[in-house]
């Protein structure tokens, strides 16, 4: 992913960071406390409909908050999820009972975290990244919230790990993916996380309208167009149901018949 397109992908997928005024809102409804992110993605408070319904749901658990706070201090902290995107797919997780889950593409770890508090004790999440630098920024985050042993972190190409997976009998067993890093790779990603899937299971797909940039696709570069590609697929697959969701920049559900 280019620095290039790292920044569109700020444009509209980490608006909903900025957006983000609440901090502290501790799981189970307790009393929350307010503060303002201040940091660079700052788009957000020009949208006080997307501020209402972030100040109206999210409920961050200590760590994560403290974890979103750290990554803001970060250079490339545009790629992280929006939070209410990453507490919708925990949500999803929890719903079909996830045990077994998938991230491609880590970063400083706030959704790793995110979908391991979602799961129960002897769940696991096997979160792929090519920089262990990223991930160390969330691993102190991932053992205050008490969830560390739950996460198996693979530090080398996600296609290499899948492949892994699928060569050690881990086929049908996983119950949620998150697709989120190298764009051009993503079909790689869906066919094998699909395989690694059980029926029933959800893979989550992120960044699918790419800044808007796949309404025209013809005009855009590679990883516009491997979006778009995959768009198209997906809507004709039948092995997946399929919802596209307006939220962040795009996130597809495609759960596996
Ligand atoms: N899901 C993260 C979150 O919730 O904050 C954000 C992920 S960030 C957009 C993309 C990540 O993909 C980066 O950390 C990058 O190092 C990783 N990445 C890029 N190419 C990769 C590859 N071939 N295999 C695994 N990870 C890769
Ligand atoms: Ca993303």
């Amino acid at each position: 992913m280019s620095l290039r397109d790292v920044s569109r992908e700020a444009l509209v997928g980490s608006v909903t960071l900025g957006a983000v005024f609440v901090a502290g809102y501790l799981l189970g409804g307790r009393k929350s406390s307010r503060m303002s992110i201040s940091k660079s993605h700052t788009g957000g408070k020009d949208n006080p409909l997307l501020q209402y319904v972030v100040n109206h749901s999210l409920r961050e658990h200590p760590a994560l908050a403290k974890l979103r706070l750290r990554t803001m201090e970060h250079p490339s902290n545009i790629m992280m999820v929006a939070c209410e995107q990453s507490q919708f797919m925990a949500n999803m997780a929890k719903l079909i009972k996830t045990k077994k889950a998938l991230e491609i593409g880590v970063y400083t770890g706030y959704n790793t975290l995110s979908i391991a508090l979602a799961l129960p004790d002897d769940g696991v999440l096997v979160a792929c990244d090519i920089s262990e630098e990223y991930a160390n920024i969330g691993k102190p985050f991932w053992n205050e919230a008490g969830v560390e042993q739950k996460i198996d972190l693979r530090i080398q190409p996600a296609l290499q790990t899948l492949d892994d997976l699928l060569t050690s009998g881990q086929a049908e067993t996983f119950d949620f993916a998150f697709i989120d890093a190298d764009k051009v790779n993503y079909d790689n990603y869906y066919e094998k996380c699909l395989l690694l899937l059980r029926k029933g299971g959800i893979i989550a797909i992120d960044n699918v309208l790419w800044g808007g940039k796949v309404v025209d696709a013809s005009s855009g570069d590679a990883d516009t167009v491997a979006i778009d590609k995959l768009n198209k697929k997906l809507h004709r697959d039948t092995r997946v149901n399929l919802s596209m969701l307006m939220v962040g920049d795009g996130l597809t559900l495609a759960i596996k018949l």
